[in-house]
């Protein structure tokens, strides 16, 4: 490829709505483009990283013996009437009418559909086992779409449905599908944990999560220093012992004081059930006056639930501090306060802020409080007691970091990760309820064994930049770089040396199957290397007449600080 043919987009700045990393350099780099809320075209340079995902996935795939086909991407709502998600679906599920005014849904996943073709045409036990799969769009719409193709509406992914006469055989399918995961995974060269995912009803232990290493992540994982253990918080919290673990409650306070009061007690204050969807409490301030004396703050108390969605978060002063309560929306507190996201701290969860248990005390160690007007602050704010590691606000409840893991071998540890697979055993959930039978050895029918297997195409790329940056830009593993090799020519435009030799280099790098790409745009070398850097493609050859006489060129590895003089004849040997 040839720079000057290919379209290159770069920004100096991320979009104002972009919260994270991936999100602002995807941007930056022109390799998506929004074009609504969570919806996103792959521009030429994000597609090719896309296209790299897509065919790790199915070579992998291929290879543990799962068969591609392409199922709708807008299904009859008939269909998904039969398996009943049409009617217990909320409203992430997309669903449209055609001219007839008939009922059509817009594929979150392919459960009926692959269902359908099951029941068509796997008729005999002969003919198990089978596994089908598709890399297509899905559309989910999503509460809150964020971190751009992180949690998109629109976005690819990989979907299997495996197939079987009976359990045992459906178990060796999801087994087979845990080990081509694994296989996919270690291919992208990223730090990633297996954890082992809540199966719902069905039970067992046969649902993993792939999880992708990210403090970005919005899931909280568990794992033992000591053991192969490792689980979803969800999933670690229901085996958990109920129950507080801590420190009974202190006896209820009829105001919350700093350092005594328990979440409870707030709560009990406010008359507010503390539902297990509120997983933690968090205690902010108003400088009322700017005396600096703890006595004249207000209080204001937060509500964190669970599922972080911070537009979500409910908001009310303590009463007996202050004349009124009353419950705001995070927007509303920024509004009142003149202020932005991340200002106040445990607001944008960007301060060390943190609830042990439903029935422990909120802590903060020297906050600085919030006030209207500069130099009326309160800073060295303290209240509760033992501080916690200042990770996230969510990692509250039953599992600590510390406990001794569940198999007796070692402590829990908790990180932060990115879902981007799922294997889940499904059973007979769907054949039944679809009436999807096999004829078996016995000559009846029986319902298929199923599972169900995804990977977040589009959000992996996301998830490895969380992952690899410095603050240049991307540094993409070469396994999904949109482009394994730049070669920056300077001054081609004035040196036929210079310009030979790139393009001999380019010729010779093509040849031998390199992903090569040769910036021919004629822009400087600083603006050159900068976009490069951005872009994060991880290795980059620099040709000048300089180095040219003494047949050298440079070679920089995007993690490397300085470049390297090298024969021109060695770099295909050095990207390989
Ligand atoms: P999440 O917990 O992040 O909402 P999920 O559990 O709903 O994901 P699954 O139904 O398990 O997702 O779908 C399989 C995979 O599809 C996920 O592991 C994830 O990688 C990807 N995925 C799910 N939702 C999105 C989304 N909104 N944008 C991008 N990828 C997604
Ligand atoms: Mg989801
Ligand atoms: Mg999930
Ligand atoms: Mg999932």
């Amino acid at each position: 490829m040839k720079a000057s043919q290919f379209l290159i987009s770069t920004l100096k700045e991320a979009p104002a709505d972009a919260e994270v990393l991936s999100h602002q350099l995807m941007t930056r780099a022109g390799m998506i483009k929004k074009l609504g809320a969570g919806i996103y075209t792959y521009m030429p340079m994000g597609l090719r990283v896309i296209r790299k995902v897509e065919a790790i996935v199915r070579e992998e795939m291929n290879r543990a013996g799962a068969i591609e086909c392409v199922m709708p991407v807008i299904q009859p709502g008939e269909l998904w009437r039969e398996s009943g998600r049409f009617q217990t679906m909320g409203p992430e599920l997309l669903r449209v009418k055609d001219r007839h005014q008939r009922d059509f849904v817009v594929q979150p996943t392919s459960e009926e559909a692959v269902t359908d073709i099951a029941r068509q045409d796997l008729r005999s036990y002969k003919q198990l086992p089978k596994n089908l799969y598709q890399i297509q769009t899905k559309f989910r719409d999503e509460r809150r779409p964020r971190f751009g193709l992180m949690r998109g509406r629109e976005f690819i992914m990989k979907d299997a449905y495996s197939f079987d006469r009976d359990e045992a055989g459906a178990k060796q399918s999801y087994q087979k599908m845990a080990a081509a995961y694994r296989a996919i995974f270690d291919r992208f060269g990223l730090r990633y944990r297996a954890v082992a995912a809540d199966s719902g009803a069905i039970g067992g232990d046969l649902s993993e999560e792939f999880q992708v290493i990210a403090a970005t992540g919005e899931d909280a994982i568990v794992y033992s220093t000591g053991s192969d253990y490792a689980a979803n918080m969800e999933k670690a919290e229901s085996a958990a012992p109920q129950g507080p673990r801590r420190a009974p409650a202190q006896p209820l306070t009829k105001t919350p004081t700093p350092g005594k009061s328990t979440c409870a007690d707030v709560a009990e204050l406010l008359g507010i059930p503390l539902a297990s969807t509120v997983k933690s409490l968090v205690l902010a301030t108003e400088a009322l006056n700017g005396a600096g004396e703890v006595a004249k703050v207000q209080v204001w108390l937060l509500l964190v639930r669970g599922d972080h969605d911070m537009n979500e978060i409910k908001v009310g002063k303590v009463p007996g501090l202050d004349a009124g309560f009353r419950f705001a929306t995070v927007p509303e507190i920024m509004e009142h306060f003149g202020t932005k996201p991340g200002y106040l701290g445990p607001i944008g969860l960007k301060k060390p802020v943190k609830i042990v248990a439903d029935r422990e005390v909120a802590v903060m160690v020297d906050w600085v409080c919030g006030a209207n007007e500069e130099d009326f602050h309160i800073t060295g704010v303290n209240w509760g007691r033992d501080l916690p590691e200042p990770d996230a606000v969510a990692d509250i409840r039953n599992v600590v970091a510390g406990d001794a893991a569940p198999d007796g071998q070692g402590q829990l540890a908790i990180e932060r990760g990115i879902e981007i697979g799922h294997i889940f055993y499904l059973g007979t959930k769907y054949s039944r309820a679809m009436e999807a039978t096999f004829l078996d050895e016995d000559g009846k029918p029986k319902p298929f064994e199923m599972g169900c297997y995804g990977i977040g195409i589009t959000r992996l790329p996301a998830a490895a930049i969380e992952q690899n940056h410095d603050e240049r830009g991307i540094i993409w593993p070469d396994a999904i770089a949109p482009f394994t090799v730049v070669i920056c020519p300077v001054g081609m435009d004035r040196s036929e040396a210079v310009k030979t030799a790139a393009e001999g280099l380019y010729a010779e790098l093509r040849q031998a199957g390199v992903d090569v790409i040769l910036d021919d745009r004629g822009e400087r070398p600083g603006a050159m290397f900068a976009d490069w850097e951005l872009i994060g493609v991880p290795h980059r050859v620099t040709i000048g007449d300089k180095g040219l006489k003494d047949g050298q060129v440079e070679y920089q590895h995007r993690r490397d600080t300085a470049a390297t003089k090298v024969p021109a004849s060695e770099i295909a040997a050095l990207v390989k």
